[in-house]
């Protein structure tokens, strides 16, 4: 790499960034081209020789601008928020830059150990139990994704019980989770060979919140062991991803610990919220837990991908994902002085991800990453009051952090209960390309999402979505 032409480009770059944050509220959120546009707007093979950086730059401009969804955009209220930030930016950038890969702590001393620093900040801010700490015998790893996080937590359980029952046990082993735990764990259980019909999905109900009840809990795990079966694991959420649902994780630990399970608390969204004192009672429990996941990439202000995970038990993940190939053996490694990452994850090769979390942490500090969860949370509290005042709307569940689940009131008659009105009033509203918000399902009730996450949302750009949302809703209800 020739450095001062590294210099140039970047800069130009870096530009090209900044200007695309300050003009980002000009594009339509989500893309509104056709499926298979690019195809014709480029050519069929690359390029013999070398193009101007100015082309591709034009390129990006008019080709591949109209075909992004912008994650970043003040007016971007769809699914969870995924954010971007200066810190986490420049620390994208130095990882790029220094471009290791750090799968065993000799291939680069500090990507571990900062790894490992990182996520014990983070857990003491999470306020986690000391078991999750890296003095002890657990720690925390940055995986790329919370489904990952998840694969590797099953994978390790998974291995825990049949290394007691043996091989043959495989068949027998079920997992617990709620019908709105994410689909990352049915990923998870395909990819572990559970057995299809030992993945129970325990039904929630509107009147708990769609929050996974103890008792149903108890009386599956009663009727499987009943059968031979052996429940080895359980998922419980904490702000799922439909509806924000909290699960009781003090009663659902306490059951997993009394039946030999492993327990996992997914909380890959609002996890970041819990760095707050107030919402810290959310993971109240999480001592009874075996593992805790969350997204910094979501809503911590570090670029993706970045899914904190810790466990109280690390050899655990070892014993169920370690080789020890010839080629990688070296002295630190041999006398079992360091922690390899390679052995706590999927792949072998992994980035230097804690740089941005660690330029998260510093360039922010907790106060300010405090205000900014807080200040959210009270933007998603003033379009539910804005939603709460029009009578054509309801409020679907009640709101705990920064998403509001909400439709439009059908009228009478209606012959499904609303679910067409508002799937048109969804696509109507996104088709706009002044906002992009996204849907769920509750109870058979197709509900709108109204997610506030992304950086750059004011109170202004809540009280215009109100309105585009409120003008869309006029003109539908008048076509009926
Ligand atoms: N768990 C929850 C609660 C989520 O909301 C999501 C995604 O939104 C996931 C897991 C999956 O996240 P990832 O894309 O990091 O695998």
């Amino acid at each position: 790499m020739d450095a001062e032409q590294f210099r140039e480009h970047a800069h130009k770059m870096v530009d090209f960034i900044a200007d695309y944050y300050k003009t980002i509220e000009n594009f339509p959120v989500l893309s509104q081209v056709q499926p298979g546009y690019l195809r014709n707007m480029l050519p069929d093979s690359a390029p013999n020789h070398p193009e101007s950086l100015d082309d591709i730059f034009n390129d990006v401009q008019a080709k591949i601008l109209p075909g992004v969804t912008h994650w970043q955009s003040p007016n971007y209220f769809a699914y969870y928020p995924s954010n971007s930030s200066i810190a986490g930016f420049l620390g994208e950038m130095l990882s790029a830059g220094l471009n290791i890969v750090g799968f065993s702590w000799i291939t680069s001393p500090a990507a571990t150990e900062l790894e490992m620093i990182v996520l014990d900040w983070l857990a003491k801010l999470l306020k986690l139990p000391d078991e999750f700490l890296s003095a002890g015998q657990g720690g925390g790893v940055i995986q790329g994704t919370a489904s990952e996080a998840v694969l590797v937590v099953l994978l390790a359980a998974r291995d825990k019980v049949l290394r007691r029952l043996g091989k043959n046990a495989l068949e027998k082993i079920v997992v617990y989770a709620s019908d709105q735990t994410h689909s990352a764990i049915q990923k998870a259980c395909q990819i572990a060979g559970i057995h299809p019909e030992n993945c129970r999905v325990i039904k929630t109900e509107s009147s708990t919140n769609y929050a996974l009840s103890p008792d149903i809990l108890c009386e599956a795990i009663a009727h499987d062991v009943a059968i031979g079966l052996v429940p080895f694991f359980l998922c419980a959420t904490v702000g799922t991803t439909s509806s924000t649902a909290v699960d009781p994780l003090l009663a659902l630990g306490k059951i997993a610990k009394s039946n030999g399970m492993w327990f996992h608390v997914d909380a890959a969204y609002a996890g970041s919220a819990c760095i707050c004192p107030e919402y810290r009672q959310y993971i109240d429990g999480v001592e009874e837990a075996d593992s805790f996941n969350m997204n910094a990439h979501k809503w911590f202000l570090t670029n993706f991908d970045c899914s904190a995970l810790w466990v109280k038990d690390r050899t655990a993940l070892v014993q169920s994902l370690s080789t020890n190939p010839e080629f990688l053996k070296n002295k630190a490694s041999q006398a079992n002085m360091v922690v390899d990452y390679k052995d706590w994850q999927i792949p072998l090769g992994r980035r230097f991800r804690s740089l941005k979390l660690w330029m998260v942490l510093r360039l922010y500090g907790i106060e300010n990453l405090q205000c900014y969860i807080r200040n959210h949370i009270k933007l998603a509290e003033h379009f539910e009051g804005l939603v709460a005042q029009d009578p054509r709307f309801e409020v679907v569940t009640p709101r705990i952090f920064s998403l509001v689940c909400f439709r439009l009131l059908p009228p009478r008659n209606n012959e499904d209960n609303g679910n067409k009105l508002n799937n048109d009033l969804l696509e109507a509203i996104n088709s706009t390309g002044k906002i992009f918000i996204s849907h769920t399902v509750l109870s058979g009730k197709y509900i709108l999402r109204f997610a506030v996450g992304a950086p750059l949302t004011e109170e202004r750009h809540v009280t215009a979505a109100w309105k585009v949302l409120q003008d869309e809703a006029s003109v539908l209800l008048g076509r009926l």
